[in-house]
């Protein structure tokens, strides 16, 4: 069975001073494209080990792939150690040493000598271009076709050299001709363990398509994946899946694959041609900053108020100080006051608010940390929901985030 290993390079990584995401973001493509990769090593900047480590590797694997450490300075020792590992020189690559060329000329900078030195790959590889920097990448390869590919350490640099020039590459090498395809289902305002019940008899059954459920905060995802021998089929196998899937959580599924939930409120928003203005106690901003994420979204959102104190939630938004006595400002009154508030101050036609208890201190008995009130108001009338979420501060900030926002998705998608 033909299979790769992935290798991290960095000493940063060993010391938990940076977190390791290209290997993660490498395993899905890989995973994706059916190549099979059964190990994943992180490795300091240090010539001697990289090399042990990628002959260690070839022992077990057809291949290894590599991030880091192909950088022009001193601790950039990964192309050496490929050279050491597989018992090759290093050459100049002329194509290698136009491309730097013409990045420094596009970046009108000035080249040094170690830049040069970055055009040198061990004897016979195959280069990988990098158009977003300095460092190309390149496939080393050993004499009985065992090889190692190594990528640049930066993200935006490594991700287009993987899938415009590792993967067409690799796919070849392991003569990769299925197509595998994924369609993802994003649901709201439904749990884990209710989808598992609706579907439980299709997640059974199913090996090809197999399906997924996968938890987020407030939400989940459900995953379809096939695998035919072209990605044509493999769409047409996971179409009347799609629809069973559809069908059984009618009501909840908010879009598919790329889309995301705000994203899904904007356009419903587009849709009625309707605008939003939010007013956010516990949820501090966090929903304006996901809605105005999403290009496009001042068509349809006006604005919000974060209204922290109580003196702000009655001087900006009018909720009535009685209120806020007698209710609390974590209750179902102040929310829709607030989203009263913020509809006529913004003049949106519609209103959200959100205000709770995200701890650690500031619990009861009857409202707890995780307490949280939704409101909406808008011309259909004004409704509250009160929640209790789970987790720490954070969790339960983006929690709060994901349900206000699911609860305004489901509002506006069955008005
Ligand atoms: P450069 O030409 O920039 O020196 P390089 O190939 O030498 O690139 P490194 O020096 O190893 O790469 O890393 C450069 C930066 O890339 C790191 O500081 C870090 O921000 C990011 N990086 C490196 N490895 C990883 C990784 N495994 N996961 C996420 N980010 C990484
Ligand atoms: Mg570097």
């Amino acid at each position: 069975m033909s299979s790769v290993e992935l290798v991290a390079v960095g000493t940063e990584l060993l010391l938990g001073q940076l977190v390791d995401t290209n290997s993660a973001y490498v395993a899905a493509a890989l995973a994706e494209n059916g190549i099979d990769c059964y190990a994943s090593h992180a490795v300091g900047d240090n010539r001697e080990r990289i090399a042990a480590l990628f002959r260690e590797i070839l022992e077990r694997a057809d291949g290894a792939i590599s991030t880091g450490g192909l950088g022009p300075t001193v601790d950039d020792l990964t192309k050496e150690a490929v050279a050491d590992a597989l018992g090759l020189g290093l050459e100049l690559d002329r194509e290698a040493l136009a491309e730097i060329e013409g990045f420094f000329a596009s970046i009108g900078r000035t080249m040094r000598e170690n830049n040069r030195k970055q055009a040198y790959l061990p004897a016979g590889s195959v280069p990988l271009p990098n158009p977003h920097g300095t460092a190309p990448g390149f496939v080393a390869l050993r004499a009985d076709g065992k090889f190692v590919a190594c990528m640049p350490g930066v993200p935006r640099e490594m991700k287009p050299m993987l899938a415009e020039r590792l993967l067409p590459w690799l796919r070849s090498r392991f003569d990769v001709r299925d197509g595998i395809v994924t369609r993802v289902l994003h649901t709201v305002n439904i749990g884990e363990s209710e989808i598992d019940h609706r579907i439980a008899d299709l997640f059974a059954s199913s090996e090809n398509p197999k399906i997924a459920v996968l938890a987020h905060d407030y939400r989940c995802d459900v995953k379809i994946m096939a695998k035919a021998d072209s990605a044509e089929r493999a769409r047409e196998a996971i179409a009347p899946l799609e629809a069973e899937l559809s069908a059984r959580l009618r009501g909840h599924v908010f879009g598919t694959d790329a889309m995301t939930l705000e994203g899904a409120v904007l356009a419903l928003l587009e849709e009625r041609s309707e605008r939003l203005a939010v007013a956010e106690s516990c949820t501090g901003g966090r929903i304006s900053a996901a809605i105005t994420a999403v290009p496009g979204a001042s068509r349809h959102f006006l604005g919000g108020i974060v209204a922290y104190d109580n003196a702000v939630k009655q001087a900006q938004l009018g909720v009535p100080e009685e209120t806020l006595e007698r209710f609390g400002a974590v209750s179902e009154e102040s929310a829709l006051a607030m989203a009263r508030g913020v509809r006529a101050a913004l003049h949106a036609q519609i209103g959200l608010a959100t205000t709770g208890i995200a701890g650690p201190e500031g619990g009861s008995p009857e409202k707890p940390v995780g307490t949280l009130c939704v409101a909406i108001a808008d011309a259909r009338g004004e409704r509250a929901w009160t929640l209790q979420l789970r987790g720490d501060r954070a969790a339960i900030q983006a929690r709060a985030t994901t349900a206000a926002l699911g609860l305004l998705w489901r509002e506006i998608k069955i008005s």
